[in-house]
C-alpha cells in the first residue's frame, strides 16, 4: 500500500513520547495526535481485557463504514492502567501498528464505493478469538483474504528481510515466522481450504511488490 514508510517515520519521530511507562489514556491520546494530520479517518483506543496479563498487549482493529473511521484497538490488561514499552519491544510495536493501520485501510478502500449496509461492525482481532466455526467464517470472507494477504506480504518482508520474498512465498509451508499465514493454517487444519489458500497466496504474491 506504500504506507509503511510514512507510518513508521511518524512513529519513530515520536518514539520518546511512546516509550517507557505510558498510561493507556496517554497512549491513545498521543497516537491520535501523532496521526491527526496524516489520516483524519484514524482513531486509537485502548480496550481492557481480563485475559491479558499486565504489560501484555495485542493490536486489533475495525473499520466503521457508517462513519468512515478506522479504529486501531490496543487490547490491554484490565489489571493495569499503563503499558510498558521497552526498547526491545519498539520494532514489534511499530510493525504491529503499521500492519493494523494498513489492514483497516484496505477495508476502508473495499467499502469506499459500496452502498452502506448496516450489518454490524466486524472486529479484526488478528488472533484466535471466537469458536473455530466463527474463525473459519471470518477468514473465508474475501475482504479478509485480501487484507490478510497484505499482512502476510508485510510479514514476509519483515521477518525474512534477507531472502527473496517470492522464494519465501513459494516455500511458505515451511516458514514458521509468518503469524497471519499460521493463523489460516491452524484455523483450517483438517479441512479442504485449497480455494481459500489459492486466493490468499495469489493476493499475497500481488502485494509483495507493493508493501
Ligand atoms: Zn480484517
Amino acid at each position: 500500500m506504500y504506507l509503511s514508510q510514512k507510518i513508521e517515520k511518524n512513529l519513530n519521530d515520536n518514539r520518546q513520547k511512546l516509550s517507557g511507562y505510558v498510561s493507556y489514556r496517554a497512549l491513545s491520546r498521543r497516537l491520535n495526535s501523532i496521526f491527526k494530520d496524516t489520516d483524519q479517518h484514524l482513531k486509537f483506543k485502548c480496550v481492557k481485557y481480563e485475559d491479558l496479563d499486565v504489560d501484555q498487549y495485542m493490536v486489533g482493529g475495525l473499520y466503521d463504514q457508517s462513519t468512515n473511521m478506522k479504529y486501531i484497538l490496543f487490547n490491554v490488561s484490565a489489571y493495569s492502567d499503563e503499558l510498558l514499552l521497552e526498547d526491545w519491544m519498539w520494532s514489534d510495536f511499530v510493525f504491529n501498528v503499521s500492519q493494523t493501520i494498513q489492514h483497516e485501510t484496505i477495508h476502508q478502500d473495499q467499502f469506499q464505493h459500496r452502498p452502506y449496509i448496516d450489518d454490524g461492525l466486524k472486529l479484526d482481532f488478528r488472533i484466535l478469538k471466537g469458536t473455530i466455526d466463527e474463525d473459519r467464517e471470518y477468514l473465508s470472507d474475501v475482504d479478509e483474504i485480501d487484507a490478510y494477504a497484505h499482512d502476510i506480504a508485510m510479514e514476509i518482508k519483515h521477518f525474512y528481510p534477507h531472502m527473496d520474498p517470492f522464494h519465501v512465498l513459494s516455500t511458505i509451508a515451511y516458514k514458521r515466522k509468518l503469524g497471519s499465514y499460521s493463523y489460516y493454517k491452524k484455523t483450517f487444519k483438517g479441512c479442504d481450504w485449497s480455494r481459500i489458500k489459492k486466493r490468499l497466496l495469489l493476493k499475497t504474491y500481488k502485494w509483495i511488490a507493493n508493501v
